[in-house]
């Protein structure tokens, strides 16, 4: 049975596209994993998964008229299904949010993971519908108090539809700072589950330069190691 996972935060910036596409390629090696854009009004997927030049995206799929099929937005890279959305203005306007629900549907048919890269704030159709369909987020979170509270907000909005906590990546995480307090600041207000502390890293942005995912373009990098620890802690079912 397939398990869709919404990667959110409060903020933007965070690292839900870095994380989406790390957690991806982990899974990848168990299971059938599809990884979607649905940040339909920031997408940047595409950047990071060499994407760039795609023709059909899951903007085509959200406006009606444009009349394509949802394998034709799927492009096999890195060993995963990777759906990623266009950065057209006027696509994102003319698209119709709630056609989500079924393109969402239609892919796990086909997949053992899907993973829903998020919009950061709250408050439109577009930016909570993945937290909606999913079954647990993962919270992306810098371990600073302004995106602690970012991510509780996320967390209780969630809850308030079902979708169950995940746990939480804590990234961009500096030498100086006290793993051992984020982990409990994880267990006090995220239930105990700190997926992992991913570190500030040179290869995280070497990577989205060379439009690849981290574990593709850097897999003995610091960072690397600490998204498979997240994957593996994800207890994905079965
Ligand atoms: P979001 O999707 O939440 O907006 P991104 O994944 O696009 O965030 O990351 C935002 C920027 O931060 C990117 O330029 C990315 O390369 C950089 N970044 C993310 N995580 C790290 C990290 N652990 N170390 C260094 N740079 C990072
Ligand atoms: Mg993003």
């Amino acid at each position: 049975m397939v398990e869709a996972f919404a990667v959110a935060s409060g903020k933007g910036g965070t690292g839900k596209t870095t994380s989406t596409l790390a957690l991806g390629m982990a899974l990848a090696t168990e299971y059938d994993v599809t990884v979607i854009d649905a940040d339909t009004g920031m997408a940047n997927l595409l950047f990071h998964a060499g994407l760039d030049d795609a023709d059909v995206t899951l903007h085509d799929l959200l406006i009606e008229e444009r009349d394509v099929q949802v394998e034709d937005a799927v492009y096999e890279r890195f060993g995963m299904s990777v759906v990623p959305c266009g950065t057209s203005l006027a696509s994102f306007e003319a698209a119709d949010p709630a056609r989500l629900r079924d393109v969402v549907a239609e892919l796990a048919h086909d997949t053992d993971v899907l993973l829903l890269d998020s919009p950061a704030a709250l408050g439109s159709k577009s930016a909570v519908l993945p937290i909606v369909l999913a079954d647990r987020i993962v919270v992306v979170l810098q371990p600073t108090v302004p995106s602690l509270s970012d991510g509780l907000k996320v967390q209780e909005y969630a809850h308030s539809y079902g979708t169950d906590t995940a746990g939480v990546v804590f990234n961009r995480v500096r030498p100086d700072e006290n793993v051992d307090r984020i982990a409990e600041q994880a267990g006090r207000y995220f239930g105990g589950q700190a997926l992992a502390s991913v570190p500030e890293s040179d290869a995280v942005r070497a990577a989205r330069r060379a439009g690849e995912p981290l574990l593709a373009h850097a897999p003995d990098d610091p960072a690397a190691d600490a998204f498979r620890e997240a994957a593996a802690r994800l207890d994905v079912r079965d």
